[in-house]
């Protein structure tokens, strides 16, 4: 495989009717590409914000296009609790109850339920745990996990995975891999299984990805992507990661994935959004991101910017006359001071949340943006390096 810039690989290989990858430059392991998917390409690297129940927070669609949003992750468990998956299809799927046309990815649900909920039973079958919402026992296994995403009409699907918590010991990451590559399996032929009914689009095939386990420990992770290979999916996701293991370990989990995964396959680190995580995925080979950070943060007034981090309820923006970034272009960064969105914040303004969100998605963008031209420039380390000092170095506030 030639590791050079400017080396396209046409025409990317074709993973399914509606969904191709092509990889059009690399940087060492790095690659900038793009996906073609049933609403819409996809420039990668890419940043996915989170619309956790079929919102992301505070903004509208439009407002997400404008900030440079191309893709966005929706979570299955949510959705799956409240409206309901087949509600969800009455209402014409996950895109029109978003309102959004461009390609959506949902979780399956497998990292909530770890999480979120109360467990009640885990077995090689499934899941069985309470909701949160109303207490409800709720069965979820592979199968239902990709039916209840058939339903949502998502563009790229999940696996079921086991996601046992970092500090767990080895014998349970083992059986965690163990489980999530049978699971991989079921999803598979589910996926294949023609859908009974008829509901929304239900009739385009199912583009899954499968999700690798293993936590920290080299071997379990090779294992976890051998079985994963074989089964020869559109994509493939490194989970069971920034869950406390630290840069350091995240590092080293992904020195590995660029060999472990076929080159003409999306690679996608899932909860990933720390822009230095980032960087170090992008550098080993990695296409594509979700995280709450950029919009959770804007909602406890956490902005993003080139120069680091800035708390805007801290008394030193009071009467600040500038935007939040200068090398910003967002609507937030044309209309508003520093000073006035402190005050907002300050005041419990609800467009305080949505001014910030709107800046912060946009750095995102810019960011993932700027990721792609050096890759296409050849030039990604060094401008890593450059971006990770003056997001990182000691008073990071502009
Ligand atoms: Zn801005």
């Amino acid at each position: 495989m030639p590791r050079f810039a400017f080396a396209p690989l046409s025409p990317g290989r074709i993973l399914s009717p509606m969904f191709r990858y092509e990889c059009t430059h690399w940087d060492g392991k790095a690659r900038r590409g793009r996906l073609t998917t049933p609403h819409g390409e996809v420039d990668t690297p890419v940043f996915m914000p989170v619309g956790t129940a079929g919102s992301v927070k505070g903004v509208t669609p439009d407002q997400l296009r404008g900030a440079g949003v191309q893709m966005v992750l929706g979570n299955t468990y949510h959705l799956m609790l409240r409206p309901g998956a087949e509600t969800v299809a009455r209402l014409g799927g996950l895109h029109a109850l978003m309102a959004w046309d461009g390609p959506i990815l949902t979780d399956s649900g497998g990292y909530q339920v770890f999480s979120l909920a109360h467990l009640r039973t885990l077995s090689d079958d499934g899941v069985v745990f309470q909701s949160h919402v109303d207490g409800a026992e709720v069965r979820l296994t592979p199968e239902r996990a990709v039916e209840i995403q058939r339903l949502l009409g998502a563009d790229i699907i999940m696996q079921l995975d086991e996601c046992p918590p970092a500090e767990a010991p080895r014998t349970a990451i083992a059986d965690a891999v163990r489980r999530s590559a049978l699971w991989a399996r079921r999803c598979k032929a589910q996926a294949q299984t023609p859908c009974a009914e008829r509901v929304h689009e239900a009739r385009k095939p199912l583009i899954l990805f499968g999700i690798q386990q293993g936590g920290v420990h080299a071997d379990l992770r090779a294992e976890s992507a051998a079985a994963l290979v074989e089964l020869d999916l559109p994509g493939y996701a490194i989970g069971g990661l920034g869950l406390g293991e630290g840069h350091d370990a995240l590092c080293e989990v992904l020195d590995a994935t660029d060999e472990q995964f076929p080159q003409d396959r999306p690679r996608y680190l899932m909860g990933i959004g720390e822009p230095r995580d980032i960087l170090a995925a992008v550098l080993r080979g990695i296409d594509m991101f979700d995280c709450v950070l950029p919009t959770r943060n804007a909602r406890n007034a956490q902005a993003f910017t080139w120069a680091g981090r800035m708390r805007l309820r801290n008394a030193r923006w009071a009467e600040d006359p500038r935007p939040l970034d200068e090398q910003c272009d967002c609507y937030t960064c044309r209309h508003y001071s520093r000073g006035a969105i402190r005050h907002l914040f300050l005041a419990r303004e609800m467009l305080g949340p949505t001014l910030v969100t709107l800046h912060n998605l946009r750095f995102f963008g810019s960011f993932m943006a700027a990721i792609r031209r050096a890759i296409a420039d050849g030039d990604l380390p060094a401008r890593a390096r450059q971006w990770a000092e003056a997001f990182y170095h000691e008073d990071a506030s502009p």
